[in-house]
C-alpha cells in the first residue's frame, strides 16, 4: 500500500457537500482506504479570479492502485460529480481532485506529474496539507510547514 495525498476543490453548486461526498468516494475506491481528512477551507479563486470562492481540503489515503490507476479513478469521481471540462483552465468546477503526492513516486508524462508541480505556490493546498502533513518534504522546495509560513494566506478561512 502507498500513502498518498489528494487535493479536493469545488466552487459550483453545493461546494461543501461535493467535497464531503468526495471524501466518501475516495474511501470507496477499489484497494483504497481514507486515512484522514483535513478541515475544509473557504478560499479565493486562483488563476481565474472572476468566479465563486472555493471549498478546498486534502485527504490522506492508502492505496494499492498505481499512480495512473489512481488518476483514472479520480477523473471518474469528478465526472460522477458532474464535472464538465469546457477547456477553460482553472475555471469553475463542481469537483477537482488532484494527486498531490504519492510516497516514493516521482514521474512526469502527458497525463500525470507527481508530485503535483503547482502545489507549493497555492495557499489553498498548503493550508489543508499542513493540517495533515506539516513535515512532508516537497522535493527541492522544502517542508510543507515552512512553505506555508512563507505564503500569503489572505482571504483563506478555515470552516468550523
Ligand atoms: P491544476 O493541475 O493546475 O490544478 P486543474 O486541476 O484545473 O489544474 P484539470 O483540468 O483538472 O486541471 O486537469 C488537467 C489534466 O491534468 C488532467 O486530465 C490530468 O491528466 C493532468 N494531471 C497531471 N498531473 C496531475 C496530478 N498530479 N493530479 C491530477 N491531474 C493531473
Ligand atoms: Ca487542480
Ligand atoms: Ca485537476
Amino acid at each position: 500500500m502507498t500513502l498518498a495525498y489528494i487535493a479536493l476543490g469545488s466552487n459550483l453548486g453545493d461546494a461543501q457537500a461535493q467535497v464531503l461526498g468526495a471524501f466518501a468516494a475516495l474511501d470507496a475506491l477499489p484497494q483504497t482506504r481514507l486515512l484522514a481528512r483535513s478541515p475544509l477551507y473557504l478560499t479565493p479563486p486562483w488563476g481565474v479570479l472572476e468566479q465563486p470562492p472555493f471549498i478546498n481540503a486534502v485527504a490522506q489515503i492508502d492505496t494499492a492502485l498505481t499512480p495512473h490507476e489512481l488518476l483514472d479513478a479520480l477523473l471518474k469521481v469528478e465526472r460522477a460529480a458532474g464535472r464538465v471540462r469546457d477547456g477553460e483552465r482553472w475555471g469553475p468546477r463542481t469537483l477537482d481532485l488532484d494527486v498531490l503526492h504519492m510516497d516514493g513516486v516521482a514521474l512526469s508524462d502527458d497525463r500525470l506529474t507527481l508530485p503535483h508541480p503547482r502545489m507549493a505556490e497555492r495557499a489553498f493546498v498548503l493550508l489543508p496539507l499542513n493540517d495533515l502533513a506539516p513535515a512532508l518534504a516537497l522535493p527541492g522546495q522544502g517542508k510543507v510547514a515552512d512553505l506555508l509560513a512563507a505564503m500569503d494566506t489572505t482571504g483563506c478561512e478555515r470552516l468550523p
